[in-house]
């Protein structure tokens, strides 16, 4: 059973970011409509799951590879975002700011009051309040 499932699954692209986000999606979905029971939210669940299943077992490997890099690169900046806040959550005894001209993160030491910080990245100087 096991080897069959294996055999089956050759050269089928299987699981990736974007699948595990649709699946999530569709998870949300539908326990969204436990409240709603909508029925354009539940084919949209249903249609959702039906492209994850597709991806999953296509065997246009790069195809599927290609649409996931897209969606990460979509994403970049939420992920960013959410990296940022749970490094300042985590992080209380600095100031996280970005160089406005090359977008660079850079770590302040708080309560230093007004400071020129220059960027490490581009050697722009900006001033910050830490
Ligand atoms: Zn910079």
């Amino acid at each position: 059973m096991k080897e069959k499932l294996i055999r089956f699954m050759q050269g089928r692209y299987g699981i990736d970011t974007l699948n595990n986000h649709a699946l999530f999606l569709v998870i949300a979905l539908f326990i969204v409509n436990i409240f709603f029971n909508n029925r354009i939210i539940m084919w949209l669940g249903y249609l959702i799951w039906l492209l994850v299943i597709y991806r999953m077992f296509s065997r246009q490997t790069y195809k599927r590879y290609q649409e996931n890099e897209k969606y990460l690169k979509r994403i970049k900046p939420i992920q960013q975002w959410f990296n940022l806040q749970k490094k300042r959550l985590s992080d209380r005894s600095h100031k996280y700011y970005r160089c406005p001209s090359c977008k660079q993160m850079v770590r302040l030491p708080k309560g230093k009051g007004k400071i020129i910080v220059t960027c490490p990245s581009c050697h722009q100087k900006f001033e910050k309040r830490t």
